[in-house]
């Protein structure tokens, strides 16, 4: 495989390095053995955030700042990171697919010459593996390019472990770029985050599959057998006004690890999967054998969830096996 460096553009929330900018680093040791890898951290007054992530990465890390950079902007941040790479011949190029890693990556690809290819979930030998049709079907592809720009699903690898090695290198560079028409003033958070969500030991989740309002109260009472429980739901059951948009998981949701998850008619789109995909028991009730959920799942139920949730109820109040 021709060798190409690896540039992984880190994502700052809240002040803080995300989750998925520490799991680009297991992307990046599975896809390139002899490339130098280096983390582009974007922003301004970041300094130590940028020492942070060379710290508990090892890597070298530039940061790019300037007030253009404060936020997220795909203008102001494609220049800015074009400037360092436009020198590199050939290089990977990874982000994570989150709204800001999808927004910025093909502006990336189109000014870089790039291939660019979105929502990775596994690399082999040089050919990365998206999942596809709503996760039905696994596409895998070899990029021909020399530079490649890639995003990675949330979840689809660990985040790297602290290194005990020496730290990277900081480099600081003021970026150039300053369009004033490109500022952006701020970033407000849509999403009003369920914490009950976020602790629960056991989360029962609801998707279209339900088929009707009326069906909420069987999940409420499947639930209540799991005492502190908490209620999730796909994107679909809440586009349909079956649940609060606080109630969502996956890539626009809530991401959650409980020990449990009970998926009841949810056919596991890779964005409903890469916020539960950490559960330590995952249990899918389905009444379609090849619905993607049992791709993921420890149990699989195929059944109507109508049939199967009665019954399992009444199991529980005979046996009380919980
Ligand atoms: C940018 C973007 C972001 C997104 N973010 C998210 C996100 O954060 N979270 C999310 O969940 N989705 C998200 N989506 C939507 C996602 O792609 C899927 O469309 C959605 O997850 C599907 O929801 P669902 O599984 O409830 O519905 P469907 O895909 O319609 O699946 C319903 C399932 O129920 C089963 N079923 C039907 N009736 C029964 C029955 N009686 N008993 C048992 N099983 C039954 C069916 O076999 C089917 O598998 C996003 C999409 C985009 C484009």
């Amino acid at each position: 495989m021709e060798k190409r460096n690896i540039y992984m553009i880190a994502e700052i929330r809240k002040g803080l390095i995300t989750q998925e900018t520490y799991e680009l680093l297991s992307f990046a040791g599975v896809i390139g053995k002899r490339g130098k890898t280096v983390f582009l951290l974007l922003g301004n007054n970041i300094e130590g955030q940028a020492r942070e992530i060379s710290q508990k990465s090892g890597c070298d890390t530039i940061v790019l700042f300037g007030r253009y950079l404060e936020h997220y902007n795909p203008l102001s941040y494609s220049h800015a990171i074009e400037e360092i790479l436009q020198q590199e011949a050939a290089a990977w190029v990874c982000l994570p697919h989150t709204s800001m890693g999808y927004d910025l990556a093909p502006r990336l690809a189109v000014m870089l010459k790039a291939a660019c290819i979105t929502g990775v979930e596994s690399a082999c030998d040089g050919s990365l593996s998206r999942p596809i049709h709503s996760g039905r079907f696994i596409e895998e592809i070899v990029p021909k390019t020399p530079r490649v720009v890639v995003t990675v699903l949330p979840g689809a690898f660990h985040p790297c472990e602290e290194t005990s090695g020496p730290a990277g290198s900081v480099t600081m560079k003021r970026a150039a770029f300053s369009d004033v028409s490109s500022l952006t003033l701020g970033i407000s958070e849509p999403v009003q985050r369920d914490s009950a969500l976020r602790d629960a030991e056991v989360i029962v989740s609801a998707g279209r599959g339900i088929g009707k309002k009326g069906n909420i109260s069987l999940i409420k009472r499947l639930a209540a057998i799991f005492p502190g429980s908490a209620i999730g739901a796909s994107r679909s059951a809440c586009d349909l006004g079956w649940f609060e948009r606080r109630q969502q998981i996956g890539t626009t949701g809530q991401t959650v690890s409980p020990r449990l998850y009970i998926a009841c008619g949810i056919s596991g789109a890779f964005q409903h999967l890469s916020g539960m995909r950490g559960a330590q028991t995952i249990v899918a009730i389905n009444r379609d054998p090849r619905a993607p959920i049992f791709q993921v799942a420890h149990y699989g139920i195929v059944e109507d969830l109508e049939t199967f949730i009665p019954l399992l109820i009444g199991e529980w109040k005979e046996k009380k096996y919980f």
